[in-house]
């Protein structure tokens, strides 16, 4: 019943003739797939690029982050309003990447997935632990905060509209991936978490995608896991090939 989701965030990679040059052979490569949904998060500078490669096809286009308001004396920020206006559907907030080097916050995410929600942009909401919080077993502490101050104050429709993606932290663009068992079992801690707040029915409906060094070699079995919906790739989005493969094995 949920559509896999998979999205390939490209990070502070690819000029603006490499991300074309990327998206075309992708395009090509996953032409024939219907039942997954395929997002690319190009950096800002290529979105506008990457929309016109992808206009018409079944790749979507997601940034990498979002500001908070819409307008006004925020220097090198970039809003929802114009992320919509140039193409994109989805957006990731709160990557760890973000959390970890430019202090973003539970109540920065929050912000941010709101205003993305107020311009329909659909918002990955990035959650995960660091290695000595898993060590010293506060992975379900940190889960919980993490989902619950994210998407704090959102109504059914709105959570609906958003995608989690567990990405332990010690396992992003590490090499060490979560062994599926312990994807799905933080995956199928968050539907529960959800259904503190929300009905059985939305919990089982939201997407929930894993992220940490997914490969071709681990994304089936990853995604084999019941409660794990798609994949947030980091390294191996960077080829058309690699990513292609990731999303034949959502199929
Ligand atoms: C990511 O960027 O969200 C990520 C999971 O990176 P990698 O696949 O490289 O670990």
């Amino acid at each position: 019943m949920r559509t896999p989701i998979i999205a390939g965030n490209w990070k502070l990679n690819k000029t603006i003739s490499e991300g074309v040059a990327l998206t075309t052979a992708l395009k090509a490569s996953v032409a024939d797939v219907n039942d997954v949904e395929i997002i690319v998060a190009p950096p800002f500078t290529a979105l506008a690029a990457v929309n016109a490669v992808i206009a018409g096809s079944n790749i979507r286009l997601s940034a990498q982050d979002v500001y908070s308001e819409d307008s006004g004396a925020f220097t090198g920020e970039v809003s929802a309003p114009m992320l919509k206006d140039v193409g994109c559907e989805y957006v990731i907030i709160g990557h760890s990447e973000r959390r970890q080097y430019f202090g973003e916050t539970n109540d920065s995410v929050n912000e941010k997935v709101k205003a993305a929600l107020a311009y329909e942009l659909k918002p990955i909401i990035c959650v995960g632990e660091q290695l000595e919080e898993r060590e010293t077993g506060q992975t379900e502490a940190i889960i919980e905060d993490h989902v619950t101050g994210g998407i704090a104050g959102l109504s059914d429709a709105e959570l609906l509209s958003c995608v989690i993606a567990y990405e332990p932290v010690w396992a992003i663009g590490t090499g060490k991936t979560a062994t599926p068992a312990q994807a799905q079992e933080v995956h199928s801690f968050i539907r529960g978490l959800l259904t503190k707040t929300y009905s059985a029915d939305v919990a089982l409906q939201l997407c929930l995608q894993y992220g940490g060094s997914v490969k071709p070699e681990n994304a089936s079995e990853l995604m084999a896991q019941p409660d794990v919906d798609g994949a947030l790739v980091g390294g191996a989005s960077l080829e058309a090939e690699s990513f292609a493969k990731i999303v034949a094995s959502g199929q």
